[in-house]
């Protein structure tokens, strides 16, 4: 059974699940703004890897993730492009899936929306201001983190500490009493979007929409709780102290993943390049690719990534393609026991993704060193490459059919005349087809959806 870290006590124990054989799990998911950056893709993969594994490893995951579609990045993006708020979250979030497939990400179990859930968002501020947790400010309802005992336990730091190295936002947030409270209900002002409550119209914060949403899907107590590492303070610490304040069981557990820095070991956000950009990155390098850069690193470990690194990930993906198309003559066998058990005992271990890749090498060599046992060798590959990596590589001879391949040949055309409309319009029907469509050096790349 894999054995993880666990934020909050900072054990790397095993699961218990709360239902035996089940694991309910949480997942923060994007505001759909349209910055999606290679952050965003280090934490879908990591999770969707650890998804996988752990439904290979014979558990049944519910994997609930939310779209966050009101916000105040989605306002401000409304009001510069000239459309509503609605619309500005339709196209982003069209763009998210749109990335999470070319990445070979899973859909969540569920994905609920931030907007569907205000009633009971509503619900949840007015029961924290019945119980003395929240009160009005002039601009929104706040939470009192001086009412709630424990607060600081995911931070690991106490109240002092963590008002010491706190910055009051003066200008946002007018109505708080204390730097650490936080806004559960915003206030409208005129033009903004809005929804009836007993303050007045307003809209929810962003820390209520995981407490109410990972509730409602997965039942107190469900048994992790995952998101990157920045979300862990204050957003992560915001939603316990809300479940915690209203009497309810949260999360059993935690893990977090680490940043994406670059060379110099700084945070990268978007304003580094164009090799932060997740859409630009992906224009450049197959999701596959960023697949294993991603898992080259341990998933606390912050991830540097430079043009280096992405040509490391890139020959290491093309070593192991080259070993499936080698291995395509060889007979039918079952996995090697000894190569399986390696690669689980790594990922066992605090899901260590870096070792379990060095156990796939390693058998790739053997089988090139050893010709008898390369179908066993080559099967095990293959395993635990698709089952637990969501890492897919050419088993089989691919072929698309006319229709696909003329398809990708007038999209070609059109690109190479400058005509993105159209090549756009046949990226969309490619994928309605099933296929993930990518853009390789020597034009356009399409495979079946893994
Ligand atoms: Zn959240």
């Amino acid at each position: 059974m894999l054995a993880l870290l666990d934020t909050a006590t900072g054990q790397i124990t095993p699961f218990e699940p709360r239902d035996p054989g089940q694991l309910s799990v949480y997942l923060c998911g994007p505001t759909v703004s349209g910055v999606f950056h290679l952050g965003h893709g280090r934490y879908a993969i990591v999770w969707d890897t650890l998804r996988r594994y752990l439904t290979w490893s014979g558990l049944e995951v519910r994997f609930v993730s939310n779209i966050t579609d009101i916000e105040d990045k989605i306002i401000a993006r409304a009001a510069e492009e000239g459309r509503s708020t609605d619309e500005v979250a339709a196209r982003y979030e069209a763009q998210w899936w749109e990335l999470m497939d070319a990445l070979d990400v899973l859909r969540p179990t569920v994905d609920p929306h931030a907007t569907a859930y205000v009633d009971d968002m509503v619900q949840l501020v007015s029961d924290l201001v019945a119980r003395g947790h929240a009160y009005e400010g002039a601009d929104g309802v706040y939470f009192s983190t001086e009412s709630l005992p424990g607060y600081g336990l995911l931070a690991h730091q106490d109240l002092d500490e963590l008002r010491a190295g706190a910055r009051v936002e003066v200008d946002q947030e007018a109505g708080k009493r204390s730097p650490l409270d936080f806004v559960l209900w915003k206030k409208s002002r005129p033009g903004e979007p809005a929804w009836p409550s007993p303050w007045g119209p307003g809209r929810p914060g962003w820390h209520t929409e995981c407490v109410v949403m990972s509730l409602d899907l997965l039942g107190e107590g469900f048994d992790l709780h995952l998101g990157g590492l920045d979300l862990m303070f204050p957003h992560h610490e915001n939603e316990r102290a809300q479940a915690v304040a209203v009497g309810k069981a949260f999360a059993q557990r935690w893990a977090h993943n680490g940043m994406v820095v670059d060379e110099r070991g700084e945070k990268m956000s978007k304003s580094v390049g164009n090799i932060s950009s997740l859409p630009e990155l992906l224009e450049h390098y197959e999701g596959r690719v960023l697949r294993v850069l991603v898992l080259q690193a341990h998933y606390r470990s912050p991830m540097r990534v430079t043009p280096e690194a992405l040509d490391h990930a890139q020959g290491a993906l093309s070593r192991m393609d080259n070993f499936a198309r080698e291995a395509r003559g060889l007979p039918v066998a079952s996995p090697d026991p000894g190569t399986l058990a390696r690669f689980k005992w790594r990922m066992d271990d605090d899901f260590d993704t870096p070792g379990a890749l060095a156990v796939i090498f390693g058998a790739v060599r053997d089988a090139r060193a050893d010709p008898a046992r390369a179908p066993a060798l080559a099967a095990a590959v293959r395993e635990c490459c698709e089952e637990a990596l969501g890492l897919f590589l050419p088993w089989e001879e691919e072929s698309v059919g006319k229709e696909v391949a003329d398809l990708i040949a007038k999209r070609d055309a059109a690109r190479a005349r400058g005509d993105w409309a159209e090549a756009d319009s046949i990226r969309s029907a490619l994928q309605a087809m099933g296929y993930v469509v990518e853009d390789g050096p020597e034009g356009t790349v399409a495979r079946r959806q893994g």
